[in-house]
């Protein structure tokens, strides 16, 4: 069989622990028979790294930019016990997704992978529902005090230049207080809605987009205003593809969402997206079965897999045991940016091999075989087997072979 070509290379980008030892699995097993493999190859591994003083995460991110299409692998994040566990490390690094996100000045998407075996806890949600988190500013950046005595707190801004002074009294209180400075920018609040409405055409979901601009009339009335801004530049394309975008309160959409039959993106500010992501993959199934890419304002997309590097697998591995630890996010991460680059290049066998790679995933754990984590979650009905992460991509392998034969 001929391999599949490709003409643009892919930004790859390697790296820790069990997900790097499922990484080489995932490209000797699914990819590298099938496809003419071009990428441009970036260690993101702790250790190089800390070996480039972290350029490489930089040259990765703006490698990603240049090309349009990058996937990654789960990385560490170094803490104060990684401090210990590699002394070799010269500097605790920033988080890899953290300086990634900033220069792509992208907003995540993270979407459940669905399967028939494994119902929601939400008993009508149909399709999956993606979270689109804005990642800056609001408590994330904020800054707060406690006071002990009577008096009041005045908000004030003075611009550089002098031209404008703005003052506001939060409040007067009689006793002790709490208090809390928040902020967003505009420039990134308008990033988001662009790269919401960029993700909602690629994707052909509607978007939905809550806050609660009754209450936070001023401050969440900025985040709805830009939305409608930019909607301005989209409206064509949702139109011609029949999308919808849709503003509500964020009560009425959590009410909606959980009445739904799911197959939309749901746009939540910082901390409605740190919750609510929490919520729809939990009631979903498994973090091993979320995916996620980093979407930026003029489409750029990084592809990856939400969970992280699975240490404890990984320490089982180095003893020589084979773990059960699910490749499915980290495969649709493969499937995701290669369907994409496929779509950029008007490459239809390479678009055609992620539908058939995905395809081939699905009818393996239709067939009951899958990893230990996911055999506990299954309909009582349901026949399943637990298999290990080498023989499951060994038997999506098998019919991912005959699929493209
Ligand atoms: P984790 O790697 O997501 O793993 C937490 C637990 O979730 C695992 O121990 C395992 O449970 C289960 N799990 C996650 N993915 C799985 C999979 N594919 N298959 C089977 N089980 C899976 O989170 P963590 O242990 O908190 O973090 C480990 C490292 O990952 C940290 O150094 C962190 O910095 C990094 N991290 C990176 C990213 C990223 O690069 N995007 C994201 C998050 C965390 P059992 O052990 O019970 O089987
Ligand atoms: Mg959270």
């Amino acid at each position: 069989m001929e391999k599949i070509k490709m003409t643009t290379p892919l930004v790859e980008m390697d790296g820790d622990e069990m997900t790097r030892i499922l990484w080489g699995m995932i490209k000797d097993k699914l990819i590298l028979p099938f496809v003419e493999l071009k990428t441009e190859y970036y260690d993101l591994g702790l250790l190089h790294r800390n070996k480039t003083k972290d350029q490489v995460t930089v040259d990765a991110a703006n490698a990603t930019r240049k090309y349009g299409v990058a996937v990654k692998c789960a990385t560490i994040t170094p803490n104060k016990e990684r401090m210990e566990e590699y002394p070799q490390l010269t500097e605790m690094w920033r988080s890899p997704n953290g300086t990634i996100r900033s220069i792509l000045d992208g907003t995540v998407f993270r979407t459940p992978i669905c399967i028939d075996a494994i119902k929601p806890v939400v008993r009508n949600w149909k399709k999956p529902i993606t979270i689109a988190r804005h990642a800056y500013g609001d408590v994330y950046k904020s800054v707060d005090f406690v006071t002990t005595r009577p008096g009041t707190c005045i908000m004030t801004f003075t611009s550089d230049d002098g031209a404008e002074e703005k003052s506001v009294i939060v409040q007067k209180v009689d006793g002790p207080a709490v208090w809390q400075g928040a902020h967003n920018r505009d420039s990134s609040i308008r990033s988001f809605a662009r790269s919401c409405f960029q993700y909602a055409i690629d994707t052909r979901q509607d978007l939905w987009f809550s806050t609660k601009d009754t209450i936070a009339k001023i401050y969440d009335g900025e985040f709805k205003r830009i939305f409608e801004e930019e909607y301005g530049d989209f409206r064509a394309q949702f139109e011609k593809l029949g999308l919808t975008y849709f503003y509500t309160l964020i009560d009425d959409a959590v009410a909606r969402v959980i009445r739904s039959e799911g197959g939309y993106i749901w746009a939540c500010k910082n901390y409605d997206g740190d919750v609510m992501s929490d919520m729809v993959s939990t009631a979903f199934g498994s973090l091993a079965m979320m995916t996620s890419v980093l979407v930026s304002p003029d489409g750029a997309a990084e592809y990856e897999a939400a969970h992280g590097t699975v240490t404890r697998h990984y320490y089982r591995h180095l003893k020589g045991e084979k773990t059960s630890t699910n490749p499915m996010a980290t495969i649709f991460a493969w499937s995701g940016a290669l369907r994409r680059r496929g779509e950029l290049d008007g490459l239809r066998d390479l678009s055609d091999f992620a539908d058939k790679l995905e395809a081939a995933c699905f009818d393996t754990l239709n067939a009951g075989i899958m990893t230990r984590d996911l055999v506990g979650l299954v309909e009582p009905e349901f026949r399943a087997r637990a298999v290990d992460s080498g023989e499951f991509l060994d038997a999506a392998a098998g019919r991912l072979a005959a699929k493209l034969a």
